[in-house]
C-alpha cells in the first residue's frame, strides 16, 4: 500500500528519496498502485521530464516515463515492434503504463520485453554511480536503481510472431527476431516463465529451429506444454525468418 507520496523536481532529489528503505519509484502506477501489506513510499517521477522520445543516429532513446502508447503512437515507433506494444496491455493501460515500470514489472510472458530482449536494448540506470546495462542484464537480476532511459538499436531488422488463446491475450509463444547489417542474428522467445529466454546470438541465422526448440523444452505450465511450444517456436522462427529476409 502507497503510505507516502513525493514527486521530486530534480533527479538528485529523486535518487535521494529512493535511498529511503521502503521508497519505490512511480511510473505509471499501474502496477505499484495495488494493495500490498507492506508500507510503499512512491517516488512518483513525472516531474522530472523523462518522458521523451528522441532519435540519435542510429538508435532511439526512450525516456523511462514514456507510457507504452505514447511510444506505440510516436512517429519513431518501428513498425515491427508494434503489435508486442498492443499485445503487452489493452489501451487504458498502455495509456499510463511506462516502458521502464513495464520492464522492470514483465515476466517472461511479456511481449514488450521479449522484443527489448531481442534487439539487445540498454538501459540507463542511474544510482550512485550510474551505469548503462543491457536488457539482458537487467532482467534476472532486476537490480534496484531508478532507469532514466532505454535505447534501442534502429538499423537492423526485426520480426515478431505470436501464438496466444485470442488475438489480443498476452502470448503464449513469442518469437522475436534481430538481424544486424553485420548478419547477427538474435533470437529471444516469450510467453514463459519469469524472463523471456534468450535462445540464440550468433553471426548468421543457421540451426536457428532447433536452437528455438531447444530453448522451450521445459517450458511445460497451465497454458501449453513444452513439446507444444517447442513445435510451434519452429514454425514462428520460419516466419520471422521470411519477414526480414
Ligand atoms: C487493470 C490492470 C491490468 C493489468 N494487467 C496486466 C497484465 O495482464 N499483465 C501484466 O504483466 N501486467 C498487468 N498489469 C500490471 C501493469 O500494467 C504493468 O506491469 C505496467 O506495465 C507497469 O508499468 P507502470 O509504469 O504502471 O509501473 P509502476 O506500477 O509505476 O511500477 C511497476 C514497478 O516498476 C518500478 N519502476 C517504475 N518505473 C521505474 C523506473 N524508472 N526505474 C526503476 N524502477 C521503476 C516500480 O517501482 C515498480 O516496482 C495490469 C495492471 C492493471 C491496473
Amino acid at each position: 500500500m502507497i503510505t507516502t507520496y513525493h514527486r521530486p523536481q530534480t533527479l538528485d532529489e529523486a535518487l535521494t528519496l529512493l535511498s529511503r528503505p521502503n521508497a519505490h519509484p512511480l511510473g505509471g502506477g499501474t502496477l505499484l498502485s495495488k494493495p500490498t501489506t507492506d508500507p510503499i513510499e512512491a517516488i512518483d517521477l513525472q516531474a522530472l521530464g523523462l518522458n521523451t522520445i528522441s532519435r540519435k543516429g542510429n538508435d532511439l532513446e526512450l525516456g523511462a516515463t514514456v507510457t507504452l502508447q505514447q511510444f506505440l503512437e510516436s512517429e519513431h515507433c518501428p513498425e515491427a515492434l508494434k503489435p508486442a506494444i498492443k499485445l503487452e496491455a489493452p489501451i487504458n493501460i498502455r495509456n499510463s503504463a511506462t516502458v521502464a515500470g513495464t520492464l522492470v514489472a514483465s515476466d517472461g510472458r511479456s511481449p514488450f520485453a521479449t522484443a527489448l530482449l531481442a534487439l539487445d536494448a540498454k538501459i540507463t540506470v542511474v544510482s550512485k554511480p550510474s551505469s548503462v546495462t543491457s536488457v539482458g542484464e537487467f532482467l534476472p537480476l532486476r537490480p534496484r536503481g531508478l532507469i532514466t532511459s532505454i535505447t534501442l538499436p534502429l538499423n537492423i531488422k526485426f520480426a515478431f510472431e505470436f501464438v496466444s488463446r485470442t488475438p489480443a491475450d498476452k502470448p503464449m509463444i513469442c518469437t522475436a527476431l534481430t538481424q544486424w547489417t553485420s548478419g547477427r542474428t538474435r533470437l529471444v522467445l516469450g510467453g514463459y516463465g519469469k524472463s523471456p529466454m534468450l535462445a540464440m546470438d550468433g553471426t548468421e541465422s543457421e540451426g536457428i529451429e532447433t536452437a528455438a526448440r531447444n530453448a522451450y523444452h521445459e517450458a511445460t505450465d497451465e497454458w501449453a506444454s513444452a513439446e507444444y511450444r517447442m513445435d510451434v517456436a519452429a514454425v514462428l522462427v520460419k516466419r520471422c525468418l521470411e519477414v526480414i529476409k
